[in-house]
């Protein structure tokens, strides 16, 4: 449906509404979109994927709306689109239309689902794939509200719905009824929706500049999404740039950029520095590793043998197996490296899940005949960021009857070398970052990620995903396997190697 108001000129730039998020967002982003599109970055596979997993939990919350018809117009036919929803309002015998299209003042919506309610109202409901109600999902729903006012379309509500954290798949068939929570947002959004004319008015006005408007790059490039224009806004930071100061905080960072202070070095004597800071800022002053003393305590707890491990998951929106939550994570590979004694050879141990069935079980029951499953096997569990393995290990246990005993003796084993790495070590070459992929180049020179086919867990889970989505060919399958197999691979020999440079360390 649309209705021209008197004042929209014709020469008008048609915003979407997602345009229009963008320029609450950010308004700078917006100008990029409409005048320099060919600098937005390239959408990667990842984006691609939440895109994809929006559009099958858009058609699944359909589902809880029975009857309802949609409008097969899209974007590439908006004349048709907007015809046809004129058409599916007027028949009263349709309870909802789905993708109903609107045009008011030059911006043009997408209505998810448009649900027909008692004495000639409706109910807007906006589907997002986020399990709660973010702030960028107001002004979305809030321009709908605008157009369908405009279009004279009367609402009875306006409402998000996303999906709901707590529903558990019964391994059956997804209940849309619970696997979805509607939260009326009538209220918050009738009071933007009075703001928005003069929102629109500056988005044209700032669009019809020379230049883009002068935005300082903050937490909105990274959420709630990383900004497509990322890298013309943000320039590659200097190495011993202050925001590397691990947990600086926005606070004290801009305080010091304010006074001109950028470089680590040029810190003023008697900064407040935590200890972990304090560290980093002798390393990158002395331009070498700090190792403290207390590295020497930490590593003392050890025993062998030592298993050095790694899981990669995988996680959406739609619980794959019975009892599983939305976005809980599945883990579908794990590697384990084994250091029996100080000087004897690692051995190597791996599982894969195949791509078809449950691989929980499994899963576990392989792991366990590496790491031991008695009351009496004993050798530290070495991990990086022993919180991700603990939380899967603990969630395997309450898949997988009869595992909660032995699952609770590896966990104990655990010993957390990202830890160790935050309490006792930086190196200028960190740069801020104590993820693996930042730390392993940094202290064992030569070795890292670069030009594997796989070089980071993101990755691992998308491309297991595809395999189990059947989208590969089999010869393709088998690459993607091999490549999966040396990714966790390698992060296991990365642990054992950052380990002993930890050892030598320690021990001068
Ligand atoms: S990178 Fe940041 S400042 Fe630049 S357009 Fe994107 S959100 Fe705006």
């Amino acid at each position: 449906m649309k209705r021209r108001d008197a004042g929209v000129a014709a020469t008008k730039t048609r915003l979407s509404k997602s345009k229009f998020v963008d320029g609450v967002i950010c308004p700078r982003r917006l100008y990029f979109q409409i005048h320099s599109p060919q600098l937005a970055a390239a959408g990667d596979e990842a984006t691609q994927a939440m895109f994809d997993q929006g559009a099958e939990i858009g058609i699944l919350a359909t589902r809880a709306f029975p009857g309802g018809v949609r409008v097969e117009e899209g974007y590439e036919d908006i004349p048709g689109a907007l015809e046809r929803t004129s058409g599916l309002v007027k028949d009263g015998a349709v309870p909802a239309v789905f993708e109903a299209a609107f045009e008011y003042d030059g911006v043009l919506v997408f209505v998810d689902v448009l649900e027909r309610c008692s004495k000639g109202r409706w109910r807007l409901v906006e589907v997002k794939s986020s399990t709660s109600v973010k702030d960028h999902h107001r002004p979305d729903v809030a321009i709908q509200k605008y157009v369908l006012d405009g279009c004279g379309v009367p609402l009875a509500a306006a409402s998000l719905m996303h999906v709901n954290g707590e529903y558990v798949y019964d391994g059956v068939r997804y209940d849309p009824r619970r696997l979805f929570s509607i939260e009326d947002l009538t209220p918050e959004v009738r009071k933007l929706a009075r703001d928005i004319p003069g929102t629109l008015a500056g988005q044209r006005r700032m669009l019809a500049r020379k230049a883009p408007p002068d935005v300082a790059p903050d937490s909105q490039c990274l959420e709630p999404f990383l900004c497509p224009f990322y890298a013309v806004c943000n320039e590659e930071k200097p190495a011993d740039w202050v925001g590397h100061i691990p947990h600086l905080g926005r606070r004290k960072l801009d305080a010091l950029e304010r006074k001109g202070i950028r470089s680590i070095p040029d810190l003023p004597a008697g900064f407040p520095l935590s200890a972990r800071q304090a560290r980093a800022v002798a390393a990158v002053k002395k331009r070498k590793p700090v190792f403290d003393k207390g590295l020497k305590r930490a590593l003392a707890e050890l025993t062998y043998p030592l298993y050095f491990m790694d899981f990669e998951t995988c996680s959406a929106a739609l619980p794959p197996f019975a009892g599983m939550k939305p976005y809980q994570h599945l883990p579908f590979q794990w590697s384990v490296h084994v250091r029996r004694s100080p000087k004897a050879a690692l051995e190597h141990h791996d599982f894969l899940a195949p791509p078809h069935g449950d691989p929980r079980k499994d899963f576990l029951e392989a792991l366990l005949d590496v790491l031991g499953r008695g009351a009496s096997s004993k050798g530290s569990i070495v991990v990086y960021n022993a919180s991700f393995e603990t939380a899967r290990l603990k969630d395997l246990a309450r898949w997988v009857p009869g595992y909660k005993g032995v699952v609770e003796r590896i966990t104990a084993r655990l010993w957390d070398l990202l830890k160790v790495m935050r309490e006792h070590v930086y190196h200028p070459g960190f740069q801020g970052s104590f993820s693996l992929k930042a730390v392993l180049p940094a202290l064992v020179p030569g070795m890292g990620y670069d030009g594997m086919a796989i070089a980071e867990g993101g990755q691992a889970s998308l491309e297991y995903l595809n395999i189990v989505s059947g989208r590969y060919s089999p010869s393709k399958t088998g690459r993607v396997v091999r490549a999966l197999r040396e990714y966790c691979k390698k992060d296991t020999l990365a642990l054992d190697k950052l380990l002993r440079v930890l050892e030598e360390r320690a021990a001068v």
